[in-house]
């Protein structure tokens, strides 16, 4: 089976921090591999912006290494004609310098105009400012950010103000790359383009929910700001929560946006509040002590962030529960963590026990339905099942796994999230974005956690690195008598 790659129209592409971390590794890779499958017409352009002092020749050799290292090729034609989409721009975010510039290249033309904010939050308003003040935010203008917004639910508000004042809300996008992924819009394939999943899709059939985000790397070169904002606000508040509301969402009229957007919206409002009064029932942080990882030895999260004092977690747990008639009962534990024991995102579904056990003694080792879907590192989904253990000599029973991604039946490769979600902001459909009220509802149930926490005085625990965090997120989710999945089917 092939996939079909329908083109877009021409547009303009500005990516401010065009010579950052992320455009390197991330989005001239990925809208590299959308021009190879034919989707970005010739007339497109994409314009690296950034204080450097670059010419565009010098932008096209950044950009081949970054296709060279992460979406590497070998058809020298494609590599080239790529390579006349990039113009380089040297702008300061917080000067004058470059505004006029970056205008003049753009010119009059009408064509879809997205400025892609790869750069510090603490720019975003800045620019948006400058693009408004020297007359480049047009109808047909978007604007991409990324994560983090905000750290709180004030200075989201804030942030959502400033950009606000620029461009309308359906010119706003704000990046959650999980929701790019094959994988989570498998989930929402699965529960509303079936009749399977949909009659057992609540808290008679459902017993609970885990979603898990783990990252077997440390805090990397990332510690000034991971330390201002930890587990909580860095991935619970974000990833977590959007993949939450994917699962938990009732069935939109539509996969428009705002019916999708409407739905997550409708769960977040629904979560049942955790503050200082059960703060410390229901989280577990935790932060990592030196272990190791792959193999090898690796230093402690105060020595990687120089802050011997430093008592933001880099792990949490915690179990969510939705107030809703269908999710009534049903917890949804949640975990994230780095310097975790491998790098794993995945969301597991666990379907109630049989109510009676039909087959005696061979029934004995009966094992409830489990649908996993797991968007990292093999994105895929999977669902067990018992089935009769083949051959003679009596019934017996086993569980076997039915793999559900069927990615081996297609011809491409599994598209970066990123690919799916550049050329989504060129589409203008924001489905798999974020809207303003979502991120404020998320940070308004966050708020009071980090509240309580400081209110309460839970402290992260320590744990080794390589482990899977603190002891006491086992004993969160054992007391329910349930166990974390790890691995097993
Ligand atoms: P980075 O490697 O530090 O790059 C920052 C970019 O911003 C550079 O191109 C820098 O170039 C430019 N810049 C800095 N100050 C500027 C100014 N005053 N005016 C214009 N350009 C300026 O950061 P990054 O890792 O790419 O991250 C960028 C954003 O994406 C951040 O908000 C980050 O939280 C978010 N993000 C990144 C990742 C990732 O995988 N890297 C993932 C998720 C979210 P000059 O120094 O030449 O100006």
């Amino acid at each position: 089976m092939t996939s079909q790659f329908i083109p877009v129209e021409p547009f303009d592409y500005v990516v401010f921090g065009g010579t950052g971390d992320l455009a390197e590794r991330k989005l001239i890779p990925s809208l590299f591999r959308r021009f190879c499958d034919g989707q970005i017409p010739e007339t497109s352009r994409i314009i690296g912006a950034a204080r450097s002092n670059m010419e565009t020749g010098e932008y096209r050799t950044f950009a081949r290494k970054a296709i060279d290292e992460h979406a590497p090729s070998d058809d020298a034609g494609q590599i080239a004609a790529f390579m006349e989409l990039l113009h380089y721009v040297a702008v300061d975010a917080l000067s004058e310098r470059g505004w006029e510039e970056l205008k003049s290249l753009l010119g009059k033309e009408d064509k879809v105009r997205a400025f892609y904010l790869a750069v510090g939050p603490s720019i975003f308003g800045p620019i948006a400012d400058r693009l408004d003040q020297h007359g480049m935010v047009r109808d047909r203008s978007r604007l991409v950010i990324e994560k983090p917004i905000g750290k709180d639910l004030k200075s989201a508000r804030e942030l959502n103000e400033t950009i606000g004042r620029h461009f309308r809300e359906d010119q706003i996008f704000r990046i959650d790359h999980y929701l790019g992924k094959e994988t989570v819009q498998n989930l929402m394939a699965l529960r509303f383009a079936n009749t399977l999943y949909q009659p057992v899709w609540n808290a008679s059939f459902i017993d609970h929910v885990q979603i898990t985000v783990a990252e077997s790397i440390g805090v990397e070169g990332r510690g000034s700001y991971y330390d201002k904002a930890g587990a909580i606000r860095d991935m619970m508040q974000n990833h977590l929560l959007q993949l939450l509301c994917l699962v938990a969402m009732e069935p939109p009229a539509s996969i428009d946006a705002d019916a999708v957007r409407d739905e997550k919206l409708k769960v977040l409002r629904s979560l049942k509040a955790i503050d200082a009064g059960n703060a410390a029932q229901q989280t577990v942080r935790g932060q990592y002590k030196a272990g190791a990882s792959g193999g090898e030895a690796v230093p402690g999260y105060l020595d990687e962030v120089e802050n011997d004092l430093s008592e933001t977690e880099s792990f949490v747990a915690l179990k969510a529960e939705i107030e809703t008639w269908r999710w009534a009962g049903v917890p949804f534990y949640l975990r994230t963590g780095k310097r975790l024991p491998a790098r794993v995102s995945e969301i597991v579904i666990e379907f109630k026990p049989v109510p009676h056990n039909a087959f005696g003694d061979a029934g004995t080792d009966m094992k409830a339905n489990r649908l996993i879907l797991r968007l990292q590192p093999d994105e895929g989904v999977s669902q067990s099942i018992m089935i009769k253990d083949p051959g003679p000599g009596g019934l017996r029973l086993r569980q076997v796994t039915l793999d559900m991604s069927f990615a081996e039946s297609f011809d491409a490769h599994a598209p970066d999230a990123y690919e799916r979600l550049l050329l989504d902001v060129i589409r203008g459909n924001q489905t798999l974005f974020m809207r303003r009220d979502e991120v404020e509802a998320a940070w308004r149930w966050i708020d009071p956690i980090i509240e309580g926490w400081l209110a309460a005085g839970v402290k992260p625990a320590k744990y080794t690195a390589g482990s899977w965090g603190p002891t006491a997120s086992i004993a969160l989710i054992e007391r329910d008598g349930r166990t974390w999945h790890e691995g097993e089917t």
